[in-house]
């Protein structure tokens, strides 16, 4: 099917959720908009910014509708699809672009990308991260548990951080034992880890603890968390009052400092 060519589709990784943490470009597209199409909780995260606009909320576990919708519209309006973070990462920029290849629909569309909660929650912890690292989403809903468990079987013989999303929900409230007791089977008991819940928006709580700490008690992760399990090198740091994770990523082995 072919388009009027008027539209277009922005979608728009609304990063971390607070304004601050919009990306300029993140914002045009929103202005730009007549159209606003998203997730509840993410569009509630920048209502702010949506007078004068038409907003189709959407919940979770609609995302095929809303991927629809939204392409329909993109035929004779501008139109922002948001997500959260980033788009591209666990995000719906896949399945909005799966949708529009299957349908031989030609909309002019852009991705416009937003800080993950990944590097945002980095941030947070000092810098865990700092070279190569695995992401891995506990969420069984689109991908088996058994393929999970290879994948974090396989990242956990790594030496590198794992940075778990969808840690939890409601309907998952035992994935993320499951995956710690898979890191414990290949990783130091005294691992760091930060569980940082709410990164960079209201409700921000960082907690460090160690992988077995957490592994005996992790009841205060929820859905709105990601657990950052540090890699061989990853230590606390201690700078002042400021406590964090550093993982090295090698200079020492360069230079004197
Ligand atoms: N596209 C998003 C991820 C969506 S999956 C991104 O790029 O960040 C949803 C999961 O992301 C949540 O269950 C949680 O694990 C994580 N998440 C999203 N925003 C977060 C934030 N501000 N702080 C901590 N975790 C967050």
């Amino acid at each position: 099917m072919q388009s009027s060519g008027k539209g277009k589709l922005y979608i728009v990784g609304t990063g971390p959720g607070s304004i601050p943490y919009l990306t300029k470009r993140a914002i045009e597209a929103v202005e730009e908009s007549e159209y606003i199409i998203g997730n509840d909780f993410y569009l509630n995260l920048i209502k702010d910014r949506l007078e004068g606009k038409e907003v189709i909320w959407s919940s979770m576990g609609k995302e095929v509708e809303r991927a629809r919708k939204c392409i329909e519209i993109a035929k004779e309006h501008v139109i922002s699809m948001v997500s959260g973070g980033d788009p591209g990462i666990y995000g719906m920029a896949g399945i909005v672009l799966e949708v529009l290849e299957h349908d031989g629909t030609d909309i002019e569309f852009e991705v416009v990308p937003g800080v993950t909660a990944a590097t945002a929650a980095a941030s947070r912890v000092g810098s865990p991260l700092s070279g190569d690292y695995v992401t891995i989403s506990l969420s069984d809903l689109l991908t088996p548990l058994e393929v999970i468990e290879k994948r974090l079987e396989l990242a956990f013989q790594m030496d590198i951080p794992v940075v778990l999303y969808n840690p939890k929900s409601r309907g998952r409230p035992d994935n993320l034992s499951i995956a710690l007791s898979i890191a414990l089977k290949y990783k130091k008991e005294e691992t760091p880890v930060a569980v940082v819940k709410n990164a960079c928006r209201e409700g921000e709580e960082t907690t460090y603890i160690t992988l077995k700490g957490l592994f005996n008690n992790n009841s205060y992760v929820d859905m709105h968390s990601v657990v950052i399990i540090g890699g061989a090198k990853s230590r606390f740091m201690n700078i002042g009052e400021r406590k964090g994770i550093i993982t090295p990523r090698g200079y020492e082995r360069k230079y004197v400092y």
